[in-house]
């Protein structure tokens, strides 16, 4: 496995239309390990393929509980309402207030390509959300409220805060 280079905000293949994976193929499976290993080498949450490059529906998110991989998500079922503090591995140093679903589920094929259907809340539900509209070439910038702000150290401090008082009273 290999860190792949991350794609940065303005280049074109972030604006782009994913594929399905319609096998599990050597390459999809390099694919995933390496986009499980740059995401926690960059200390994100998610990834999703076009940010290394690559036009395929799959995705790798750890909110804290373990690794879970996405090939053809989709989404069934969103509900309720949360605005929080959202950032991207291709946009790094940046974050902005995007309003997601408080609950989301999902349905995608794990890496031996079986159906699975997973229920997330919070920061989880945030996650999915973020990372699908990935594969359809959109990215949270786009739906803040008013842009996005550079993260500073004092902010970060602050943001941290927010985080752990906003989601646990939720
Ligand atoms: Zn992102």
């Amino acid at each position: 496995m290999a860190i792949r280079e991350i794609r940065i905000a303005g280049d074109d293949i972030l604006t782009k239309k994913c594929k399905k994976v319609t096998k599990m193929t050597l390459r999809t499976q390099i694919l995933i390990g390496d986009m499980l290993d740059t995401m926690y080498e960059s200390m994100g949450v998610g990834l999703a393929a076009p940010q290394v490059g690559i036009l395929k529906r799959v995705v790798v998110i750890d909110v804290g509980e373990g690794p879970i991989v996405m090939i053809n998500p989709e989404i069934l079922e969103a509900s309720g309402e949360q605005t929080g503090e959202e950032g991207c591995l291709s946009l790094p140093g940046k974050y902005g207030i995007v309003t997601r679903p408080s609950y989301v589920r999902v349905r995608f094929l794990n890496e031996k390509m079986e159906e699975v259907e997973m229920e997330g809340e919070g920061l989880l539900a945030r996650a999915f959300c973020h990372e699908i509209d990935h594969l359809e070439g959109e990215m949270y910038m786009d739906k803040t409220k008013d842009g996005v702000y550079d993260v500073t150290s004092d902010e970060e401090e602050l943001i941290y805060d927010d985080e752990f008082e906003g989601e646990d009273n939720e």
